[in-house]
């Protein structure tokens, strides 16, 4: 019996859009991750941005690839919060390994006597009267899958999809790191999902004389120089080189060859909160016609008879309806699936559209409710973590362009029982309704979306308001110089995942990377009441 948290994943449902993820799917990132990359690829996305989905399509993606003659995937996702049995949790990962890796060896494989005599003696000591310890279980266990991975024939990959990370304790997660770690040493690709990035604050910017095509008298200044997502490593004189710089045919001039190149990282993020403008379209309509028939749009959904609605938003010919409740949900939803789903399940609901035009403005009701639910896991923790969970949330309603993590500490220590060490305690706390920015000189915290951030702003939810009026009144009688917080911060470290945009922007070499400085809105106690209460209305969906 499996650890009551994991189980093997089934595939996609067949009511899903398949389309949504093409770009991820070709994104060069991910290619080089399945053609066998030196490093674990995490897929980072907010509450509801379609991360279970998209471990399916990949576990299918890589199925089917011809890229390696046999591919083998284990894909086990994480189902709820493991904050207990975590030795367990992690002999069962790797008991799910071993299993999928000896049920999916071919009939004719040689048989790996080794590894199952290894196995066998895992399964001996796991039997025997009064059990063995967790710690020798899961030794026991590693030698098995490993013997079992150093055996298998040259031409096939393996490769473990692990869905829903972030419901792993802190804890869990640094034992899983390690095991990950080692798992990749022995050439498994990995790929995780999780809302949360991983923190580092390693920040690498080419070496190079000639970076950006200057020239040896002229250089770009170091701090001028660009963060990079991605890069290489000389493994003789430490220097970083960028891809751009190595594909130009430039040579590490220390030590006048490439040699020693080698990327010096063991994971890189993708985020996936942000679905491309013209993908997001083709599920929108895809959506709106296979419920209300065939709005002129054009999708490849199989189109029922036309709803009232469908019939409402065809009956002026002459206007784009149709056309303009697309572009007024792909405006709503800002890239993110998951409220792009909750606007079209709105829709859904309606039989004209003068009922949508009569609440355009208000955050309805189903996305009141999908936060609230999200806010709950929040409430669910210790009185410790919740206290942290709901003042970071509600202090991140004071900036919709985010907080710088100092001045967000030095808030939060003002209120809570116990200092955070770093923004990672504040991020674990949120789940995921805030991130971490990136490319800001002092790292910021940010809410995960502009909806939330009116959420949040407008104190929509009784339990965040009374964090923020908490927060506040402690933050006014504990009032501290600016500058006392500028004099803290200046030896800050960074805790900046290595990152890596959805849609790789264009970088211009010579852009300059100015310094800002983080600004301490004015705080004043408030005492208005929350925002009128709100009603549930049926279409609501789970969320959390
Ligand atoms: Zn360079
Ligand atoms: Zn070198």
């Amino acid at each position: 019996m499996m650890h009551s948290a994991l189980a093997f994943a089934d595939g996609t449902s067949s009511d899903i859009y398949r389309d949504l993820y093409d770009w991820f799917l070709a994104h060069p990132v991910f290619e080089r991750w399945y053609q066998g990359s030196p490093w674990q690829l995490h897929c980072v996305g907010g509450p509801g941005s379609g991360k279970t989905t998209l471990a399916a399509l990949v576990s299918e993606h890589i199925a089917k690839s011809k890229h390696f003659s046999r591919s083998i995937v284990v894909h086990v996702s994480v189902q709820h919060d493991v904050c207990a049995r975590e030795l367990e949790f992690l002999e069962d990962l790797l008991l799910a390994i071993y299993q999928e890796l000896e049920s999916k060896s071919e009939e004719n494989d040689e048989d790996d006597e080794d590894s199952e005599d290894l196995f066998d003696i895992y399964v001996q000591e796991r039997q025997k009267l009064g059990g063995c310890r967790v710690s020798r279980r899961i030794q026991l266990l590693q030698k098995a899958v490993y013997s079992c991975l150093a055996n298998l024939p040259k031409s096939s990959h393996v490769y473990l999809v692990l869905d829903g990370y972030d419901r792993c304790s802190l804890t869990l997660k640094t034992l899983l790191d390690n095991e990950l770690s080692a798992l990749q040493q022995k050439d498994l690709s990995i790929f995780i999902t999780s809302r949360l990035a991983v923190y580092e604050n390693i920040e690498s910017r080419c070496d190079h004389l000639n970076h950006g095509g200057a020239p040896d008298d002229d250089p770009i200044d170091l701090e001028d120089r660009e963060v990079l997502g991605l890069c290489l490593e000389c493994q003789v004189c430490e220097d970083i080189m960028c891809f751009p710089c190595r594909d130009a045919g430039r040579i590490c001039r220390k030590c006048g060859n490439n040699d020693g190149l080698k990327e010096p990282y063991e994971f890189v993020n993708i985020r996936i909160g942000q679905i491309p403008n013209d993908q997001m379209t083709k599920y929108i309509t895809w959506n709106l016609e296979r419920e209300h028939g065939d709005l002129k749009l054009g999708s490849s959904a199989q189109k029922p008879p036309l709803s009232i609605l469908g019939e409402s938003l065809l009956a002026e010919s002459t206007l784009n309806t149709a056309g303009a409740l697309v572009e007024r949900i792909l405006d709503l939803a800002l890239g993110d699936i998951g409220l792009a789903k909750a606007r079209i399940d709105l829709v859904h609901e309606m039989e004209s559209i003068s009922d949508m035009e009569a609440r355009r403005d208000q955050l309805p009701a189903n996305i009141l409710a999908m936060f609230d639910a999200g806010l709950r896991k929040l409430e669910g923790r210790s009185p410790e973590e919740k206290d942290l969970g709901l003042k970071a949330v509600a202090a991140s309603g004071r900036d919709i362009t985010g907080v710088s993590i100092p001045v967000m500490q030095r808030w939060l220590h003002q209120s809570i029982s116990e200092d955070t060490r770093s923004g990672e305690d504040i991020l674990e706390a949120t789940n995921g309704f805030l991130f971490a920015t990136t490319g800001d000189a002092i790292q910021k915290i940010q809410v995960y979306h502009t909806s939330f951030y009116y959420y949040v702003a407008k104190r929509h939810n009784l339990n965040l308001f009374e964090a923020d009026r908490r927060l506040r009144a402690d933050n006014a009688r504990r009032m501290s110089s600016f500058a006392e917080v500028q004099a803290s911060a200046a030896s800050q470290v960074r805790f900046e995942p290595r990152d890596v945009p959805a849609e790789p922007a264009e970088r211009t070499p010579f852009k300059l990377q100015r310094t800002v400085t983080a600004m301490d809105p004015i705080m004043e106690p408030i005492d208005d009441g929350p925002a009128h209460p709100f009603i549930l209305r049926k279409g609501t969906r789970a969320w959390n």
